[in-house]
């Protein structure tokens, strides 16, 4: 009985962080938690209503993915992204899911690409629901699963890692006034070109998404005057 009881213990912690630390990304996306600005564990656990433990250790993890910096003292800074740091993300997703859905629209077959057909409409609902968790969510699914008919774990493991770095922030807005449908609607268009055995246009329609999605950055970094950089008023030549 004595060696099962801290077993349980570890596991209900363990829930936690990973709840806390999804209400955080959720946080972040939503932009209530703000770049650049310190949060502490102990402020962030009285508002969660959860011991600043968990909080720790759920940081730890948006750390871990470069989300949050850890703070000396005083608890956690929001990664701020610039807008050559989201160039250089996008830059290299490019150099890799276009010449892979190329790839796989040689390779892969009709019921491989047509089990990415929920999720690609999953996209859609999400975004037309303003749901931005969700959107994220699917998106990642979508594009990991189609990455994943390439046969390398490797190569998913690492554009996983990319999206998590440059997750989209305080995308509120965007979401409400409808621009990620369009982006959204994307996806099950890319199929369809590679159903058509069609691997030249697959690998055009991603380059586009990818910029797509990259100018729905722009749009949202419009709307904080105060984060204008020299990088900024270069891209927008
Ligand atoms: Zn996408």
């Amino acid at each position: 009985m004595s060696e099962l009881k801290p077993r349980k213990l570890v596991s209900v912690q363990e829930h936690l962080r990973d709840q806390v630390a999804n209400a955080l990304r959720a946080a972040l996306i939503a932009g209530e938690l703000r770049p650049g600005v310190i949060y502490s564990a102990p402020t962030l656990a009285a508002e969660y209503g959860v011991s600043a433990t968990p909080v720790r250790e759920a940081m730890l993890d948006l750390a871990h993915e470069g989300l949050v910096e850890s703070v000396r003292n005083k608890g956690f800074r929001v990664t701020e992204l610039s807008e050559r740091d989201l160039d250089e993300f996008t830059e290299i997703r490019a150099l890799i899911e276009i010449p892979t859905v190329g790839k796989v629209a040689r390779s892969a077959t009709r019921e491989q690409l047509e089990a990415l057909r929920p999720t690609a409409e999953e996209i859609v609902a999400a975004a037309r629901a303003g749901d931005l968790i969700g959107y994220l969510e699917a998106d990642r699914r979508f594009h990991l699963g189609l990455l994943a008919l390439a046969g390398n774990s490797r190569l998913v493991e690492t554009v996983g890692d990319l999206r998590k770095r440059s997750r989209l922030y305080g995308l509120t807005e965007l979401a409400e006034a409808g621009a990620l449908v369009a982006s959204a609607r994307e996806h099950a268009e890319l199929l369809d070109f590679m159903l058509a055995g069609d691997a030249a246009a697959a690998e055009e329609h991603m380059r586009h998404h990818l910029a797509h999605v990259r100018s729905l950055w722009a749009a949202r970094k419009q709307e904080t005057p105060e984060q204008k950089s020299p990088a900024r008023k270069l891209n927008a030549r």
